[in-house]
Order: C-alpha cells, then structure tokens, then sequence
C-alpha cells in the first residue's frame, strides 16, 4: 500500500476494514504507535504524512522551542491559553495535533472546537450538495457560540488580571475582534498578552488579511503590542518551524536541524533575496524522507534586516505560488469554520 513506499521503518500490523474511513485506518496506525497526520486541500485533496513517535515530539518540541524563545521572556507556565484550533486530541489534521504541545507547557488550555474534527468531515462540509448544507448550517450555530465564549474568557482573564497566550488560526481571532468592534468593546492586555498565529492569512474566500494589518488591530483591541503578535510558517511535510522575530516580523528559519533553499522552475537554487518556491531538507524526520519542494513562494535573505539573530530569514508573508491549490495549514478549517462567521 502506499504508505509503505513512504515509511521508512517496519510498518505495524492493522486490520483494516472495507468500510473504515480515512480517520479510522488512521487511528489504528496512531493507536500501534505512528503519528500520521495530513492536510486537506481545496479539492479534497489530503496529504498524509507517517511520522513516528519521535518525529512527531520532534516537531511538537521545535515549534515550542521557536515559539517561546521568540516571544522570550514572555512564556511562563502559569499562563492562561486559548488554542483557536481543533482540540489537539481529537483530530488527525496536523496543524491541530501539532498542537497538543500547548497543553505541555502552560497550565490552562481552553480549546476554540472541541468536536472531533475528521477527514470525511472536512470533505463533507465542503460538498455543495444538502449534506455538505446542513453540515454547514449547524457549524454556523456553532461559530457564532464558539466567538462568544472566547469573548467571555477575554473578560474574565482581563478581569483577573491574568496573562493570556493565544495560539492557533488567525481567521478565528480576527472573528472575534470583529465582533468586539461591533460591541464596542476593547482591552489592554499590553506586555500580558501575546498571540501566536499560523496557518494561512485567507480570511474569506476572496479576501486576505495582510499579516501587518492583523497586528495593528489586535494592539487596538486587545492591546498587545506587535512586538507579542507573532506569526509561524510551517507545513505537515516538515518538522522546521519559521518563526517572526519581534523586531522585524521577518520569518527565522531554524538552520541546527532545517537546512532551507529557494529553487526556481528548473529545480536550481536562486540566491539570496531572489523569488522562488521554498523547499527544504528536514533534519528531524526519521521515518519519511522530509526532503520536500513546497507550492510556497518565498524570498530568503542571508541576514535579517530587522534583528542580530544569524539565521537566514523568510519574508513576513509567505504566498502560495501561482498555479498551485490554496492549501494553508489552517485553510481546510477556515473553510469548514468561517462559511460565513461574520458575513
Ligand atoms: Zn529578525
């Protein structure tokens, strides 16, 4: 079977039924000891990747590490969190399971969908027929419950006084200050708040937010400052997280362990500071060869212009090249998510 041809050790032994759906072969594999995950595209596409159990810590471990290094000194354990993802524990979509590294390092994890959160489903969803309509109507339901209660935890932490980390889709947080801006209604969480986004900055079908545009409205309404409004790159292929800096919000690239390069049509590597698709050979992954040419198209420069950091940076933004599917870590659950949240 193909996984075969793409694990590299000794795949365990699963019976699989005729009927079982893509999660639930999944979650045999997951339940011998692999961590497969995959994402969607807009055509319904998934990539799968088989990652063992080390590969997978592996990954959880690096976008902590670049994360909380990023943000230093902010991340202490006592903070509160909201991850504005699929519950880690629920789902095989790796950019919510990658997540599950969140509730490791802060003491308290609000999740923004706590319903598991499946392939057929997503498939489901997207479909224009009655089913993919209903699916799509009482999702809306949900959303509109979902803003609400990260609305009332925003109180109740600015209240108390707590410090507050939130993590996860941008369209999400984006949802919720709209809904603050129609109330009115603002805090100042300065130096005690940070937000961390990842995941593709499509916010409706025909609209994308720009990165700067999005820290300059959580500052006015929830009063943190850029410097702690922090964006990620990465992708299931990979186990190398790019990271902004705070000084300039240019994207770090993680060279220990991440050996990164710009190629150009003809699979040749450009040089610094020309245009190109991303691609990168992946030092973590031990049981896939990570070797990958992503559909991203970037611009790496040797040195960062905004920090002393030394490792090569991506641009701020990172755009999906012509020709290829949108396919954010986090666009196959805008899709289901934001059918029409604030429409
Ligand atoms: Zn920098």
């Amino acid at each position: 079977m193909w996984l075969a041809t793409v694990y590299t050790g000794e795949l365990p032994n699963i019976v699989v039924k005729k009927n079982d759906s893509h999660d639930e072969i999944i979650n045999k594999f997951n339940d011998a000891g692999l961590v497969i995950s995959y994402s969607s595209g807009t055509s319904g596409i998934h990539t799968f990747i088989p990652r063992d159990q080390r590969t997978f810590n592996s990954a959880e471990y690096g976008i902590a590490k670049s994360l909380i290094t990023m943000l230093y000194p902010f991340w202490e354990p006592d903070i509160n969190g909201y991850l504005f993802m699929p519950n880690p524990f629920k789902t095989n979509v790796f950019a919510g399971k990658v997540c599950s590294v969140y509730f490791d390092v802060i003491k308290d994890v609000q999740v923004a969908l706590d319903r598991e959160l499946t392939a057929d489903l997503i498939q489901a969803a997207m479909q224009n027929n009655l089913k993919g309509r209903i699916i799509r109507y009482a999702m809306q339901r949900e959303n509109k419950k979902m803003i609400n209660r990260i609305i009332n935890w925003i109180r109740k932490n600015y209240k108390e006084g707590n410090k507050v980390g939130m993590v996860g889709a941008p369209f999400i947080l984006y949802f919720v200050m709209e809904e603050l801006e129609r109330n009115g209604e603002s805090f100042d969480f300065g130096e005690r708040g940070a937000v961390g986004t990842g995941g593709g900055w499509k916010i409706y079908e025909d609209k994308r937010l720009p990165v700067k545009e999005f820290r300059e409205k959580v500052e006015k309404l929830l009063g943190i400052p850029p410097e702690n409004c922090l964006d990620l790159y990465g992708m299931v292929e990979g186990n190398g997280w790019m990271v902004h800096c705070p000084e300039g919000h240019y994207l770090h690239v993680p060279t220990t362990y991440y050996h990164a390069m710009v190629l150009d049509e003809n699979g040749e590597q450009v040089s610094y500071g020309e245009k190109g698709r991303f691609a990168f050979l992946d030092g973590l992954a031990t049981s896939y060869p990570s070797f990958i040419i992503s559909g991203d198209e970037v611009r790496m420069l040797e040195h960062c212009p905004a920090c002393e950091r030394e490792t090569p940076v991506l641009e701020p933004e990172v755009k999906r090249a012509k020709g290829d599917e949108m396919r954010g870590c986090a666009e196959e659950m805008r899709r289901v998510l934001s059918m029409d949240l604030g429409r």
